[in-house]
């Protein structure tokens, strides 16, 4: 059924009697060509592009739980591409790419708002490093743009000006950036993928993998064994975990990182924020809560909760910033696990093991991904060559020295 505005007429007119299921909940063939574990937003992605892009229709995605449950149904929803460094600036401008066709080629609202985004500086350090991020980033077929602290004042009056400890000095500013409803997102990309015949089996646990001679014959899962050619892993915060069954270490750390939704306030946030002298990021979103978030919490764990020095640490950014942040009362807060590699970049590619494919190590960064992600697993997957976007994000990087340390802090997961 494809979704448009006379659609939504008709529906209306004939009592809302026409809407269909928006996917199946099919029972796993016995085997695929392609198996994707994790029905997050990136395994979603691999399925549609897979289907729509690369013609493979024989394909799995299997999720232990509902779609939309993991992270890409727990992010701040920020999308952009204000990276610097060369093996990530092109793949995420990629990304950004698909967010601005992504409705029309998914059919689906997916709420997408190019609302913009401004990272705050504070010094003039601060400044000359946002100038050589804007460069390479125009350089790269990116936006940006420099403003000063007059200009960020006439945009956005209600930040601390007066009596700042850290005053504002100006912002870089990606016009291009901005939100997308991140649930929607799975949804969308679930439709898609199902109307072009991908089974998308729910509630149907990973346990193990199969292999034999150094190949994987495909999953053990708590509906029994589902055989494939190819198996690609996109479980996040699981990575771990399910590599495992593979007897594979990674190199990542899983952590917890919360998030925060204030009341509905009016429209207060024309866009999206960060504070440059601590860990903070808000926007406002379509239904006027303050959706804000910081740091993630710095111990290893994998419980979708968080603890209360983070909420202090990043309310006490949020008032430094705005201090009319205080009046509004929190709503609700929750907390998703992060696949923190060691350098802080991403990694899709195969792994030892013939037959099975790896994508992970997105940190808290991945939402913005997930089109990009899913594109370049699917051509992993379908072609057996990294795409050309993608070509960094090796398995390998951290023994032969190749790491994309975008932060510069070095190789520890929990400072990324
Ligand atoms: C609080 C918070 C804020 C964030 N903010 C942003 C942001 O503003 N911008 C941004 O770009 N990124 C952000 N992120 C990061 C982003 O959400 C993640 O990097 C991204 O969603 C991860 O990819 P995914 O959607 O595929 O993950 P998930 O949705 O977690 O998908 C993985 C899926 O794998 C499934 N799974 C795990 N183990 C198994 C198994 N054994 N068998 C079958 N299925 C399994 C899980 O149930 C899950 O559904 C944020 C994350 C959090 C938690």
């Amino acid at each position: 059924m494809r979704y448009s505005g006379f659609r939504v007429i008709k529906e209306a007119l004939t009592g809302h009697k026409g809407w269909k299921p928006v996917w199946r909940e099919p029972e796993p063939k016995p085997h695929y060509d392609i198996v994707v574990i994790g029905g997050g937003g990136h395994g979603l992605a691999t399925a549609h592009y897979l289907s729509k892009v690369y013609g493979q229709r024989n394909v799995a995605v299997v999720e232990k739980g509902w779609i939309g449950g993991g992270n890409v149904g727990r992010n701040t929803t920020i999308v952009r591409s204000n990276y610097m460094l060369d093996g990530n600036e092109p793949f995420y401008e990629f990304s950004m790419k698909l967010w601005e066709g992504l409705e029309q080629d998914l059919n689906y609202n997916a709420m997408m708002s190019q609302r913009g985004i401004i990272n705050l500086f504070h010094t003039d350090g601060q400044r000359d490093a946002y100038i050589r991020r804007g460069n390479a980033m125009i350089l790269n077929g990116a936006d940006a743009e420099l403003l000063d602290a007059d200009q960020v004042r006439n945009e956005h009056p209600y930040l601390n000006f007066d009596d700042a400890r850290f005053p504002i000095k100006g912002g870089l500013v990606q016009r291009r950036a901005g939100t997308a409803r991140h649930d929607a997102v799975a949804w969308g990309f679930a439709r898609s993928a199902d109307m072009y015949g991908v089974d998308i089996i729910q509630n149907c646990e990973v346990t193990g993998l199969r292999i034999e001679s150094g190949k994987c014959l495909g999953v053990e899962t708590t509906k029994g064994f589902i055989g494939a050619n190819k198996v690609g892993c996109a479980v996040a915060g699981s990575s771990g975990r399910v590599m495992s069954m593979a007897g594979m270490r990674l190199p990542i750390e899983s952590h917890v990182l919360q998030a925060f939704v204030s009341e509905g306030l009016k429209p207060v946030l024309p866009s999206v924020i960060t504070y440059g002298a601590g860990h903070f990021y808000v926007s406002q979103s379509d239904k006027g809560g303050l959706v804000f978030g910081g740091d993630i919490d710095g111990y290893n764990t994998y419980a979708q909760r968080g603890n209360l020095p983070v909420v202090e640490d990043v309310c006490e950014g949020g008032m430094a910033l705005m201090p009319m942040i205080g009046r509004a009362r929190l709503l609700r807060m929750w907390g998703g696990v992060m696949d923190m590699s060691m350098d802080g970049s991403p990694i899709i590619d195969r792994t030892p093991v013939e037959g099975l494919y790896f994508n992970g190590g997105w940190c808290y960064g991945g939402f913005k991904a997930t089109p990009a992600s899913g594109h370049c697993f699917a051509h992993l997957l379908a072609r057996d060559e990294p795409h050309p976007v993608a070509t960094a994000y090796r398995l390998d990087r951290f023994r032969t020295g190749r790491t994309i340390d975008e932060k510069g802090v070095g190789n520890q997961p929990n400072l990324h």
